[in-house]
């Protein structure tokens, strides 16, 4: 064979170093998603165990085995616990500690107590167990990015099963007590499979920090820093094609006289004016309604699959909300109206800006009319509750 088994260690070894010192660099450059961080200190552990269990393959001695394993099973249970971190965030110390020491604690009185084939076996079982594991972790978080996760799922799951092999070649030969290390096709195989599939983990680590980096500047992109809300583009991003019908509704909200409340008590009070609003307008939010900044001190509602007078109705709701509020500031109390015009689509599908800029004619009327009201577009008069007209 032109690559003997130490060869093909000593190879899965360089190339474990190699990926650690990549995933090092990239985390270290920006010092985000601590993830790779974990997954660094799983190699280091891992390319430790190889090291010392290439030894144990040319020289086998208890300590070297005992060395080995737990080396090994702790590298093993750091990437589990990188798995889980990568999926539900915080810190992977105490999952790694617990998951090492249970399966260290499996294994190792075996092999110092000379049953050497027997703490194989466990170990290639719990190692199988915790790469398929990981597998899983990486499928329930899928959905974050379809096509690396799904990638890491197969790799770590190949993986698993090599280790599953070397476990049933051991069983089959029966041997509890080897005295040195298993050598077998199974384990040639397992071999190749971890190098490739180290290889392919490794490439596929980097692209799910790219999908995750990628992921938060479009989502910084398309948020109003100083409300949360989506902003202007965002807005059209989403709503900008559509041809809307007549159970889609826009609203328009404008804060009134809000350069007052700017010259008066200075631009920090105004954008805790903004705030405050945007809280009020995301009150009670349905899910098929969009809430947006358009800008300065300029909102806007979309709301899907609305009966005519509802959009008014929350409306008005969100004008009285914020209308009703005492907002303090510098030992003053305040209060501030907002008003806002209301339009839908028509039957047969209306451009949003169309129907955006009818909400805004209207939003102009109420302007007009004296603010802190909601004023509907002309196709809407007929149908409108008017609750201004008999309320304000
Ligand atoms: P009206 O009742 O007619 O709406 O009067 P208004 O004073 O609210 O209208 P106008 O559009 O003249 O004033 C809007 C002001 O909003 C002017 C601008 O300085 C201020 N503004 C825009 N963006 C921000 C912001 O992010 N923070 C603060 N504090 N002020 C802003
Ligand atoms: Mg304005
Ligand atoms: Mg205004």
């Amino acid at each position: 064979m032109m690559l003997d088994y130490h060869s093909l260690l000593l190879a899965l070894g360089f190339s474990s170093a190699c990926l650690m010192v990549t995933l090092f660099g990239t985390w270290f450059s920006r010092r985000t998603d601590f993830f790779l961080l974990t997954l660094v200190i799983a190699l280091l552990f891992t390319v430790s165990g190889i090291g010392v269990y290439s030894t144990y393959t040319v020289n086998a001695t208890l300590v070297s085995a005992g060395l080995a394993y737990g080396l090994l099973m702790t590298g093993f249970s750091v990437i589990y616990a990188a798995s889980v971190q990568f999926r539900k965030g915080g810190r992977p110390w105490n999952r790694s500690l617990s998951v090492a020491t249970i399966s260290i604690g499996m294994g190792l009185p075996l092999i110092s107590g000379g049953l050497d084939g027997l703490g194989f076996i466990v170990m290639n079982i719990l190692t199988a167990g915790l790469l398929m594991g990981t597998a899983y972790q990486y499928w329930l978080a899928r959905a974050e990015a379809p096509v690396p996760l799904g990638g890491m799922v197969i790799l770590y799951t190949v993986s698993g099963i090599s280790f599953v092999l070397c476990a049933a070649v051991l069983i089959q030969e029966g041997n509890l007590t080897l005295g040195h290390a298993p050598d077998n096709w199974a384990e040639t195989l397992n071999l190749g499979v971890c190098i490739a599939g180290m290889t392919g983990i490794g490439a596929l680590s980097l692209a799910l920090h790219q999908w995750r980096l990628a992921a938060h500047h479009r989502n910084e992109a398309m948020t109003d820093s100083l409300t949360g809300l989506l902003n202007r583009r965002a807005l059209f991003d989403g709503h900008g094609h559509r041809m809307l019908g007549v159970s889609t509704a826009v609203v328009v909200f404008d804060i009134d006289r809000f350069k007052v409340i700017n010259d008066e008590h200075g631009h920090a009070a105004g954008d805790l004016v903004l705030k405050l609003f945007a809280s009020d307008l995301s009150a009670d939010l349905k899910a098929q309604t969009t809430a947006a900044r358009l800008g300065g001190e300029e909102f806007a509602l979309i709301l899907d699959e609305v009966m005519p007078g509802r959009a008014e109705r929350i409306a008005n709701q969100v004008r009285r909300r914020f209308g009703a509020r005492d907002i303090e500031i510098g030992g003053h109390v305040l209060r501030c109206t907002v008003s806002a015009g209301v339009a839908v689509g028509l039957p047969g599908g209306q451009p949003f800006e169309a129907v955006l800029n009818l909400a805004d004619q209207a939003l102009y009327e109420a302007k007009r009319g004296g603010r802190n009201r909601v004023e509907l577009a002309a196709h809407l008069r007929s149908i409108g509750t008017s609750e201004n007209r008999t309320s304000a």
